[in-house]
């Protein structure tokens, strides 16, 4: 595991160096697993060491490992609804991170009332990460992830660090509610029109589950659901056949 988290920090040093849409054109296909990419990487890497160390890695020659054969990991924009602070953060397709960013991660989404921090769940972070480079070059606007408080539910996802509301500016909310509940299985997909956000949440032990959230109340089973899932599929339901009275 030492190679992999001197992988992680190499990213995070070549980052600097280089511009998101670098990053970003490297990615190889999402079917081509990421240990993979990391072997590839790792190979390569091993060869620049035994050569170069430690003379600083001059950026052109990252930019042709990172181009030619291995994956990047995403560049998240974030935006704090709550401290009004921005940054960038950088997750693996996986949702792994490196420890500098795994404490960023944790103060940035703690809980805002009681101030306790929990790292949020891995598969959660990978949504974050796919959801962002779906949408490229657009800011994450994040209004809540883990929350601790005692008026949480001990069932809340909230609670146990899988959930994150949020609203990407410049992007309609329905588009990303519909994304996510398409291209996913295994998560909490809540639409927040009123508020304007949408919550998204991984639960590997429970089937997906849609909500829509209006006037105080979820109402399950939302008609947008069935539309986006359809619509992913491509498969024509038959129309509903209406008695009188029903
Ligand atoms: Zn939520």
């Amino acid at each position: 595991m030492a190679e992999l988290s001197a992988i992680r920090t190499f990213f995070t040093q070549a980052e600097i160096g280089l511009n998101t849409n670098q990053i970003r054109e490297s990615v190889l296909p999402p079917m081509v697993p990421i240990l993979i990419k990391i072997k590839i990487m790792t190979t390569a890497m091993a060869g620049w060491t035994a050569a170069a160390a430690p003379v600083p890695m001059p950026a052109q020659a990252i930019a042709t490992i990172v181009n030619s054969e291995v994956a990047a990991p995403v560049a998240v924009s974030l935006y704090d609804e709550n401290d009004h602070q921005t940054g960038t953060i950088a997750i693996w397709r996986d949702g792994a991170v490196d420890d500098a960013t795994k404490a960023v991660v944790k103060k940035l989404f703690r809980c805002r009332k009681t101030f306790r921090q929990k790292m949020m769940a891995q598969k959660t972070l990978a949504m974050l990460a796919d959801v962002s480079d779906h949408y490229p070059g657009k800011v994450i606007e994040y209004v809540s992830a883990y929350r601790s408080g005692g008026a949480e539910s001990s069932t809340s996802p909230h609670r146990a660090g899988t959930a994150l509301d949020f609203r990407i500016r410049g992007v309609q909310l329905r588009d990303i509610r519909d994304y996510v509940w398409k291209t996913y299985n295994d998560v909490g997909v809540g639409w927040y029109p009123q508020e304007q956000f949408v919550h998204i949440d991984t639960r590997p032990q429970i089937h997906n589950t849609a909500w829509t959230f209006v006037n105080g109340n979820n109402r399950y089973h939302p008609y947008w659901a069935e539309t986006a899932k359809r619509q992913a599929t491509g498969v024509a339901v038959a129309p509903h056949e209406h008695r009188a009275g029903s």
